[in-house]
């Protein structure tokens, strides 16, 4: 059993039972599994720079056998870094990133691409730990190598100040009583025959967004009860548990909040609801012409420009909708920077140009524009001063929804441009792109920058191109339906 298997299991025995039995019942949760693995992959590659030297124990395709056969040649070799050390123990496969001889002992590393150590991280160490004390290694210490959010690359990365070493021996010693507790159970249902009657729970989504949620959520209407705004999971299994799934059945005496009662109302009498009075209010604040913007990003975790941190959002794409006076049909400009380079220098310049200096500009979700905004003011301060003046006539168009001044039912209880766009605008979506939404653009971008082939190229940039020029096309669609039920 593998170190995932167990974790598996321990958030839910259904799941490991389905992984093993009825693995066809998977899909890949939030899409973004595959760019999560290609990231660890790159991080993981990238840590082992802090140990040079070392020699890797992998085997590709990934074979087991073969990865414990070549860890115990390098171990007896008298190696003192090795990658990818495999071992077993009593049925149990972990992998260690990255183990380091000291002395008599040895010093395992497991390396994380998030930024501070969480309570899932220690689980994975501690079934570590619990197959390499079986398997009679010496540990003298463990470590979590995570990435320091504030690390600022220089001229020259550098690989040790990426990663924070967290020592967690003593945090994991105390659970490995629990491992030996759970292996016999966890054992047993990789063998048992029937599924373990598991129902749905908060468990479905912590640690990790469970991979079979589509099998055992297939009840759920949509919408449901768990569609319910502003409403804490423990609030909503109750209900749940009480045998309640449809929203028209939360009784009267239950406690909700104003927003959550307009919302039960408008999903069970198929009714928009507004407020006009505030959404005429908000509307009139508009000057014209309107710039309707979209920013998109990207995020490496290892960082490639000077003087930006992990993780850091860099903007390398906008699209702008421009529309001159009421009525009049948009004019469209955007900007995609060439993949390489830096792309803040040319984002930021041509954002200046094309916004010129009259009209209000409308971001869906003001916060992350402006976020950017000011993060490029800091680092190019010779844009600072026109960029605050950018700044100051960004409105959001996210707020009308936000604040609840308009509700469709199709919202289901959410005000992102995801939710919104296909309640109000049935006829525009995302579906027939091959870039469908923010995270994909992203890896598109970041993937340009390793291709060579021309028309691949070229197709991604188009195809990035369309994306975003549809997130602004549904920004001025929004717009115009909250101009009609004002009317
Ligand atoms: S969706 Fe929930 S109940 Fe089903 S296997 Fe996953 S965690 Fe278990």
């Amino acid at each position: 059993m593998s170190k995932t298997a167990f974790l598996n299991g321990r958030q839910c025995p259904k799941r490991l039972w389905l992984q093993w039995n009825a693995p066809e019942h998977k899909e890949d949760g939030d899409g973004q599994g595959g760019d999560r693995m290609r990231k660890g992959r790159e991080i993981g590659r990238y840590a082992r720079e802090c140990f040079p030297g070392g020699r890797d124990a992998s085997s590709e395709p990934f074979d087991p056998v073969d990865s414990l056969r070549r860890t115990r040649e390098l171990m007896d070799d008298g190696e003192q870094v090795i990658y990818e050390a495999a071992f077993s123990y009593n049925g149990l496969f972990a992998s260690v990133d990255i183990l380091v001889r000291k002395g008599a002992h040895w010093h395992a590393y497991e390396v994380k691409s998030g930024t501070s150590v969480k309570e899932h991280y220690l689980s994975d160490c501690a079934f570590q730990y619990f197959v390499l004390r079986g398997a009679k290694i010496p540990v003298g210490k463990f470590f979590i190598l995570h990435i320091d959010n504030q690390y600022v690359l220089e001229e020259k990365a550098d690989p040790v100040r990426l990663f924070q070493r967290v020592p967690v021996l003593k945090r994991i010693q105390p659970l490995q009583g629990e491992i030996a507790r759970l292996l016999p159970r966890m054992k047993s249902l990789l063998d048992a025959e029937d599924i373990p009657e598991v129902d749905i729970g908060p468990h479905c989504r912590t640690p990790y967004p469970c991979p079979f949620t589509g099998h055992c959520w297939s009840h759920v209407p949509s919408p449901s009860i768990f569609d319910v705004m502003h409403m804490g999971s423990e609030k909503k299994f109750r209900l749940y548990r009480s045998g309640l799934l449809r929203q028209e059945e939360i009784p009267a005496d239950f406690p909700l909040s104003d927003a959550q009662k307009m919302q039960v109302h408008a999903t069970v009498s198929g009714m928009p609801y507004a407020d006009h009075a505030r959404l005429r209010e908000w509307l009139d604040t508009l000057q014209y012409p309107l710039h309707l913007v979209d920013f998109e990003c990207f995020q490496p975790a290892i960082p490639r420009y000077p003087g930006t941190r992990p993780y850091q959002q860099l903007p390398f794409q906008f699209s702008i909708h421009q529309v001159d006076k009421a009525g009049s049909q948009p004019l469209h400009r955007s900007f995609l920077a060439e993949a390489g380079p830096d792309p803040r220098p040319a984002f930021i310049a041509e954002l200046l140009l094309v916004l010129g200096d009259k009209g209000s500009i409308l971001a869906y979700n003001r916060d992350f524009e402006v976020g950017r905004l000011k993060e490029i003011a800091r680092d190019f301060p010779e844009h600072r001063e026109a960029i605050q003046l950018v700044i100051s006539r960004v409105v959001d168009l996210m707020l009308p929804f936000e604040k609840k001044w308009y509700y469709a039912p199709g919202m289901q209880g959410s005000h992102s441009i995801k939710s919104v766009l296909p309640a109000l605008v049935p006829g525009l979506h995302y579906e027939a792109l091959a870039i469908a939404d923010g995270q994909a653009a992203s890896e598109a971008f970041e993937e340009l920058i390793h291709i060579t082939d021309e028309a691949l190229i070229q197709k991604t940039r188009n195809d990035l191109l369309a994306y975003c020029t549809l997130d602004t096309a549904a920004m001025v669609e929004i717009l115009q339906v909250l101009e009609k039920v004002c009317r």
